[in-house]
């Protein structure tokens, strides 16, 4: 804006003061630190988020809060996730929706309770009992959420702040329960084994968190022959149709497929070789290389990409015979090397490379995650032969009581050899899992957990990610593959700070008692007491009463649920999705209509909210389901301390220590920050990017204090000019803001914000300032304040600004209620956000306007290049000092008829084009200029320019020829001393 520039003289008289400057309280600079926090407490105090979401008159919307998670402080990622969902709300709220949010915490989990642990003495820790704990956790979960809260609350994040929703409330643990209840119930849970990270030196299963790795482990790496004793038909096929004879496969000395493993100890757990369906793999024959000994088999089985560095880490020839595809190895039957069984070659996935080994994987579903869930689609039992304290079972064979950190794998070892099935043997170093307190080696070993049983209710999960909305649609097919692909979810973790899985095992038989009735006893304790209950009281008093007499034969069990079990239970804990249950707010409903959550949520609580939700009943618990990348510096990396490119959002919104270096940018640079991103991938952000968008900010700023400056003598009751009396400058400014409010609608409906942030600023950039505000200064400063061509001008800028406001409401909420609180009239609303969503009245919509006014402003650019010229090269100063000499010839008809319209105007006194160039005279006629300082000719346009006749008037600075002809303002130009009678 060049308010700055407006004509004021240096000479005397000062003709200045004569002038409609501008006046306004609304400041250049946001002073967001100050400013912001006002604005809301004026918020607060108009109980404006809760009127609207409460009482608007439109229909509820329902935008359900995924909960971060209740520990550490708040990162730009929070800031893309919640702001967004701000704006949605906002905008939901301005169209007079009942937008109610209320945020969520999710308090439960591992974090948290070693936040706790960690805070303590080894004495404190010593005398933790589950409920001190507890408690702990509990008041450390609070901690955190208020400072979150605050951080939310700054950014100008409208939600039920004082009622949140956190995984830990009774009514919220209740209700989590009532799910559980009711999967159990209809039969999707159950109790079975699963590998964990087990710790023998502590007889405890341990979270990844509690694993540590130390350099320089080694393990005994081996490889194995296992014999085949059986061929799958196709595979037979093929080595007949090479040449082969397929007999070769049985007996002793024949075709084997080999393995390799860095633990030796689990092949007595052995029940399947894996293979990677997509991986060639080669059948070699075999022969000694040298001096070693001969092999085991005649022929091997490794992957062709491995093939050359077997050969020389096992010392031998590996003569290749036949290609294959990993698929085509399916079925082979092959017989333990160790034990009295055989197993067959099965598909494992895609963790199978050749990386290192040979291709083929050694598989014990009990020891082994991928080995685990491998062994769930064969169908193969979870074999664990070892116990607690690492000791081999009789499960194990001749090798029972060995221990796997002590003497298993020597034994092992030393039996293959007896074998001649060990191909090789060497020390190996890698990483490996250490328990953290001793420091000893873990073990994956198969406890008893409770799943989910996600195949009982899968196809109706599938049928359910079809009735959502998917956005953007690729969204739909991450979730279809992942639920189509997944395994059982094992719901169960042996950690204290959780909701109980509220079951009870017999002493004696290790029976489980889980049923409507303690379920439902359960929930009412949970519901009264919280979970602490469960810790609190023996089984006597947590058991019905019809159980009463046999308590002393039940043992509660000790393990909490998977986090995700209870952030995977919102719909029914805030929206009351469950029989019984019931919403936080009459205004929520269940499904929800929107979920909005990054795009890893795909594989977290979009998921776990799906299959709860199906489980239950039947359908998805939201509509639509929105999902945003991720944040990464301006070079695409990801931020980190140590690469020192974190932006905190606490310091761009308040200033870092130095203000110099860090200034407080305010809440609502971040949120511009928000809606300038293309969110569907991921989005940058870092010190140039704030630079920028600081200055857009800027630009909007001083756009809605030039429109607010010059409208402080103007009442609309009083000074409004209708529609029909403005010039045709304005009602294409009209029609300009009414294709804004049009194409920003849209983008809102869409989510595209980045679209609005584009729009906004073209606005205000071209539209505004370069064009309509650019001849206006005229209008409003050097006309009569009564004038038509002022007020008719100011008619606009009224227009303009109370919808700019409401447009940017959603995203600069505070810049646009400042505007609102500096409107220098009155209007009925407090709040731009009680105006509503802007509208355009149909008038305004003329886009037959658009086409001349095009023309015009095109012929105006090039007569700006021009008088740039001249001015760069000395010859003119403001371009008021030139006149234009224009000549339109053959080609230049659209801009003839652009200029036929202009004329036909009912209001030259703005509808000119001299004043639209800004120069002080325009001529069509053919008499050329004596001197030309400039010309140029395109499509039939010449422009000629030249200095301007007369002499400047002091006060408008027009060049006029009238000027020392009136004796009381000899400096003055006609039109000037007119306005000052
Ligand atoms: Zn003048």
């Amino acid at each position: 804006m060049t308010a700055s520039s407006a004509p004021a003289s240096s000479a005397q008289p000062s003709y200045k003061d004569t002038l409609n400057l501008l006046q306004t309280p609304f400041s250049m600079r946001a002073n967001a630190k100050v400013r912001e926090p006002e604005i809301q407490a004026f918020w607060a105090e108009l109980q404006l988020y809760e009127r609207l979401s409460q009482q608007n008159p439109g229909e509820s919307f329902t935008l359900h809060d995924g909960p971060p998670y209740a520990n550490g402080a708040l990162h730009v990622g929070h800031a893309l996730n919640k702001i967004l969902k701000d704006i949605i709300n906002k905008t939901a709220l301005l169209q007079g929706k009942r937008a109610r949010f209320i945020p969520g915490w999710d308090c439960h989990g591992l974090p948290i309770e070693l936040k706790v642990l960690q805070g303590l003495s080894s004495s404190e820790r010593a005398e933790l009992t589950p409920v001190s704990l507890r408690k702990k956790a509990h008041a450390y979960a609070l901690e955190q959420v208020e400072g979150q809260k605050s951080g939310f609350r700054r950014w100008g994040i409208w939600a039920d702040w004082d009622q949140p929703y956190l995984t830990l409330q009774k009514s919220y643990e209740a209700a989590q329960i009532g799910v559980f209840g009711a999967m159990v119930l209809a039969g999707h849970i159950y109790r079975g084994l699963k590998p964990v990270h087990w710790s023998p030196s502590s007889r405890t299963a341990l979270a990844e968190a509690e694993l540590e790795y130390p350099d320089g482990h080694t393990s005994p790496s081996i490889y194995v022959a296992f014999p085949a004793v059986q061929l799958p038909e196709g595979l037979a096929a093929q080595l007949s149709a090479a040449g082969l004879n397929p007999e070769l496969a049985i007996g002793e000395g024949g075709l084997a497929v080999a393995i390799w493993t860095t633990t030796p100890w689990t092949l007595p757990a052995n029940l399947a070789v894996s293979v990677n369906e997509r991986l060639d793999y080669a059948i070699c024959a075999v022969s000694p290389r040298g001096e070693s000994a001969t092999p085991a088999a005649s022929h091997l089985v490794v992957a062709a990409e491995l093939r050359e560095s077997l050969e020389a880490s096992l010392g031998l020839e590996l003569q290749p015979l036949l290609s294959v595809k990993g698929a085509d190895l399916e079925g082979i039957v092959y017989r333990h090397p160790l034990l009295e069984r055989t197993s067959a070659v099965v598909i494992g996935g895609d963790y199978i490379t050749t990386e290192a080994g040979t291709g083929l994987v050694h598989t014990a579903p009990g020891h082994g995650v991928d080995d685990f869930n491998t062994g769930r689609k064969y169908n193969l039992p979870v074999l664990c032969p070892v116990d607690e304290a690492g000791n081999l079972t009789a499960e194990a064979g001749p090798f029972a009581g060995t221990n796997v950190l002590k003497d298993a794998n020597p034994t092992i070892i030393e039996a293959l050899e007896g074998t001649g099935l060990l191909l090789k043997q060497e020390r190996y170093e890698h990483r490996y899992p250490y328990d953290w307190r001793t420091k000893k080696p873990t073990i994956f070993r198969a406890t008893e957990q409770w799943f989910a049983s996600v195949e009982g209710f899968r196809t109706a999960a599938l049928e359910a990610i079809a009735q959502v909305e998917w956005l953007p649609a690729s969204g739909r097919n991450r979730i279809e593959a992942m639920v189509s692909e997944r395994g059982d979810w094992c719901i169960s973790r042996q950690r204290t700070w959780g909701v109980p899985i509220p079951v009870f095992y017999h002493r004696e038989t290790g029976e489980v008692l889980l049923n409507e009735a303690t379920l439902s006893h359960i929930q009412g304790l949970i519901a009264e007491h919280g979970g602490d209950v469960w810790w609190e009281r023996d089984e006597a008093g947590l058991l019905p009463p019809d159980y009463a007499a046999e308590a002393a034969q039940w043992r509660k069990g000790t393990d909490t649920m998977d986090v995700w079990f209870d952030s995977g239970s919102s719909w029914a804990g805030v929206l009351g999705g469950i029989a019984g249950g019931e919403s936080r707010a009459p205004e929520l409903h269940y499904p929800a209509d929107l979920y909005l959550e990054g795009s890893d949520q795909h594989r977290g609580w979009f998921q776990s909210s799906l299959l709860t939700s199906v489980a239950v009943n039947g359908h998805a618990p939201y509509k639509r389901v929105l999902t945003h990348g991720f944040t990464l510096d301006e070079k695409g990396r990801k931020m980190s301390k140590s690469l020192g490119n974190v932006v905190d959002p606490a310091v761009l919104v308040e200033g870092g220590k130095n203000e110099k270096q860090e200034p407080a940018y305010g809440a609502d640079v971040l949120r511009l920050w928000v809606s300038s991103v293309d969110y569907s991938a991921d989005v940058p952000l870092g010190p140039g990017i704030v630079k920028q968008l600081a200055d857009v900010y800027r630009k909007v700023r001083n756009t809605a204090r030039y429109l607010l400056g010059n409208l402080h003598d103007f009442d609309p009751s009083q000074h409004a000019v209708p529609y029909a009396e403005l010039p045709l400058l304005d009602q294409w400014m009209l029609q300009r803001t009414a294709a804004l409010i049009d194409s920003v609608s849209a983008d809102f409906e869409r989510f595209e914000f980045y679209r609005f942030f584009q729009a906004l600023q073209n606005f205000c950039v071209v539209d505004l300032s370069n064009v309509y505000l650019d001849i206006a200064k005229d209008r409003l400063y050097v006309s009569g304040a009564q004038e038509l061509r002022r007020r008719s001008c100011q008619t606009v800028l009224a227009l303009v600004v109370e919808r700019l406001a409401g447009l940017i409401a959603p995203v600069l909420c505070h810049m646009a209620e400042d505007i609102w609180q500096n409107l220098p009239y009155a209007v009925a609303e407090r709040s731009v956000f009680e105006r509503g969503w802007p509208t355009a009245p149909s008038e305004w919509h003329q886009p037959a306007l658009e086409q001349p006014m095009d023309r015009i402003l095109e012929l105006r650019a090039l007569v700006n290049r021009q008088l740039e010229s001249c001015r760069s090269g000395g010859q003119l100063g403001a371009s008021l000092e030139a006149q234009v000499q224009l000549e339109l010839t053959e080609g230049s008809e659209a801009t003839a008829a652009a200029l036929a319209w202009l004329e036909s105007s009912a209001h030259p006194g703005v509808d000119n084009l001299a004043d639209w160039l800004l120069v002080s005279a325009l001529h069509q006629d053919r008499s050329t200029p004596a001197e030309v300082l400039a010309e140029a000719s395109e499509a039939g346009i010449t422009v000629r320019i030249a200095k301007a006749d007369g002499e400047k008037c002091e006060r408008c600075w027009h060049y006029e020829t009238d000027i020392g002809t009136h004796a009381i303002h000899p400096t003055l130009c006609g039109r000037c001393v007119a306005v000052l009678s």
